[in-house]
């Protein structure tokens, strides 16, 4: 699909001649580059019989008159591919600059993709950047880049504002390579850096053009924060406020990257053990709970302890600590290694044993059949756990069974939320960090219904191909991950087409729990 193009055209004529797909071929992409070099570059590049490229000229002037001209080739998506002066410091020549906006000093439009774009040029092993980018008249002098990088442009071009028109209301992004970072002799090298690597940016972005439809976001309601989490990072942030930084907080407070690392920059210093707190300060317990030997060794060291332990984590404790207490063998259905199960196992380790499948269940043997009870980790899958505790029944008639479930109401509720939109969707979204328990059994749960799910902690963790083929995606939270990141997802998809948000509620929520006396105002 390469056209050999004269070397005697103008950069005027180009746009009219220089479009490489065939008229009958079904909308795909149309990469729009102002240059001969630029656009010879991307078309290396493109890998899709559907992806054409057309050269508009250099200038301002060249892309608002190309830009008024109707393509002969149908297009889903645009990109508008070239090179760029780049602003900030810590670019290099070759680093790619997905336009999050486009300013021409007059009028900005916002892209709102640009983000999951850079992380696709990431993936592909390239060096790429979401920002900022100007569209100036003239080659920008030393003192102007300068003023402009001051007002936060990365990078600078001469044509990208008037050409954004060309898309006619369809999808559109904006890949530059910084061809230079300044006037000097290693313009050239940069050039060619910069060719090259829009050569390698453009399979990336026919890959973006593949994920561009207009789509339905089905939300599961509820999702996001529960009321264990909300308690725990009121928590550690009322402890910041009222005792000041640093705050020590043993293991994650809860597991959400994004949490951790808000709380990190107000001060809150995460330790995995209490020999890493300094003598008599503060330390916070997460919510998952602690077992007696870390409160034991809290107190001997005089650390001052704030207990953020979610009270439906509690009482799984005060269970394991009754049935031990009246000569029963727990059984706790859980994973090991979970900071939650290792506390509750801590609170009768000679009485507690842990279950984590049917088949422990098989080769379980204890000294007493009829003194025998089970407990469960707050956080799991309901059927899985469903299944060990009918293993442990079928096994252990006389079984004794936890007061109330111990699988907790966020985590169910959150479970029957994610199978409605399951069921809707063609790709389920789950928002939550990989150590999230109760985020990975949202996966796993509409992996069960039969719709492929993804795990993500942002936006730039979506795979556009997940999305190629998918006009209905599901999106949740696990009870520890932020409402933010739900929104950021569907600001992120909306670069991407029109997206409808529409939202399944299978439960309203109104649990709440009492902040621990050392930080009532
Ligand atoms: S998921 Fe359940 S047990 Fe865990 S913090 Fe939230 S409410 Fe508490």
């Amino acid at each position: 699909m390469t056209e050999t193009i004269p070397q005697s055209r103008t950069e005027a004529a180009a746009d009219q001649i220089e479009d490489t797909a065939p008229a009958s071929a079904k909308p795909g992409l149309l990469v729009l580059s102002p240059l001969r070099l630029e656009a010879n570059a991307v078309r290396r590049g493109l890998t899709q019989p559907t992806s054409h490229v057309r050269r508009t000229g250099m200038g301002t002037a060249r892309a608002k008159k190309s830009a008024g001209k109707r393509t002969p080739h149908p297009f889903g998506a645009m990109v508008v591919m070239g090179t760029a002066a780049g602003l900030s410091d810590d670019l290099s020549p070759g680093d790619l600059v997905v336009a999050t906006e486009v300013s021409d000093g007059e009028t900005t439009v916002a892209l709102p993709g640009a983000d999951l774009l850079a992380a696709e040029l990431r993936r592909a092993g390239l060096t790429a950047r979401a920002g900022r980018l100007v569209t100036v008249q003239k080659l920008v002098k030393s003192s102007e880049r300068v003023r402009l990088a001051a007002d936060g442009y990365l990078a600078a071009d001469m044509e990208t504002a008037a050409l954004l028109g060309a898309a006619g209301g369809r999808p559109v992004a904006v890949i530059r390579a910084v061809s230079d970072t300044g006037f000097g002799p290693g313009m050239i090298r940069g050039g060619i850096a910069a060719l090259r690597s829009l050569r390698k940016a453009a399979p990336v972005a026919e890959k973006w053009a593949a994920a561009c439809r207009e789509r339905t976001v089905l939300l599961a309601g509820p999702r996001s924060f529960c009321a264990g989490v909300e308690r725990a990072i009121e928590i550690v942030e009322r402890a910041l406020e009222m005792r000041g930084a640093p705050v020590y907080v043993r293991k994650q407070i809860v597991h959400n990257t994004r949490v951790v690392s808000d709380l990190e920059q107000r001060g809150a210093v995460f330790v995995d053990e209490l020999d890493e707190v300094p003598d008599g300060a503060t330390v916070v317990f997460s919510a998952h709970g602690v077992s007696p030997a870390v409160r034991d060794d809290a107190s001997g060291r005089g650390l001052s302890v704030i207990d953020a332990t979610c009270p439906l984590v509690s009482k799984v404790h005060a269970e394991a600590r009754r049935f031990a207490r009246e000569g029963y063998t727990v059984a706790l259905i859980g994973h090991a290694g979970h900071e939650e199960v290792e506390g509750t196992l801590g609170e009768a380790p000679s009485s507690t044993v842990l279950v984590q499948t049917a088949e422990d269940v098989a080769r379980l043997s204890v000294e007493d059949p009829s003194k025998i009870a089970y407990l469960m980790q707050t956080t799991l899958a309901i059927d899985e756990a469903a299944d060990v505790a009918g293993a442990l029944r079928d096994k252990f008639p006389q079984m004794r069974a936890p007061g109330s479930d111990d699988i907790c109401y966020a985590t169910t509720n959150r479970q029957a939320a994610v199978r409605a939109v399951a069921e809707e969707a063609g790709l389920v979204l789950v928002a939550g960090s990989a150590n999230s328990s109760n985020s990975v059994r949202l996966v796993e749960r509409s992996e069960r219904a039969g719709t492929p799910a993804h795990l993500i902690d942002g936006a730039t963790d979506i795979d556009l191909a997940w999305l190629a083929d998918v006009s209905v995606v599901g999106l949740t939270a696990g009870a520890s991950a932020p409402p933010a990141v739900v929104s950021e997802i569907i600001a992120a998809l909306s670069g991407l087409g029109t997206v409808t948000v529409t939202e399944r509620v299978t439960t309203t929520e109104s649990v709440q729990f009492g902040l621990p006396r050392e930080v009532r105002r």
